[in-house]
Order: structure tokens, then sequence, then C-alpha cells
């Protein structure tokens, strides 16, 4: 993809995405173009298949799909309810 579309992509999801990142939900200050479906696992950087993400999940996504990293950060807000001692959360 040319650069300019992938500008004109990335600049259509921020707007769609409300300005946050489509993992985390924080506001995006610097935006980025991240892959759903991973390059190494034959994803392509078109759309259906790229969210605007800021540049620390886009980091720690890496090369996982987006099943694995959303696992990954629901376990770790999981761990920090538990270790903040939030009743709602149960054990086991
Ligand atoms: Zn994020």
């Amino acid at each position: 993809m040319k650069a300019k579309g992938k500008k004109a992509l990335r600049y259509r999801l921020v707007q769609k995405q409300f300005g946050l990142c489509f993992w985390c939900g924080r506001p995006l200050r610097s935006a980025t173009l991240d892959h759903v479906v991973p390059k190494s696992k034959g994803g392509t950087l078109g759309q259906g298949n790229a969210v605007a993400a800021c540049l620390q999940c886009n980091a720690e996504k890496g090369d996982r799909s987006a099943e694995e990293f959303v696992r990954a950060k629901l376990a770790a807000f999981r761990d920090f309810l538990q270790s903040e001692g939030f009743s709602m959360v149960r054990r086991g």
C-alpha cells in the first residue's frame, strides 16, 4: 500500500474509533496502523484488517493474533483487580 493510502486509512480509522486506541481505549496522541491478523500470519494492512492503535499497544501486540493479545490484556486487568483486592473478581 502507498504511503498516502496508509495515511488516509489511518485518518479514517482514528475518526471511526473516536480518536481512541482500538486495544486499550486510551486517547491516541500518535496513532499507528496496526494489523488485526499479524503480518507474520498472512494479514495485510487493508480495510478489515487494520485498526488505529497507540504506539504502546502496537509494540505490545507484536505478531500475536487479536485474540491472544486481548486475552493477555484481560489477564493483566484481572491480576490488577485482584492485587487491588476487588471482591467482584473471583479466584480460580
Ligand atoms: Zn493502546
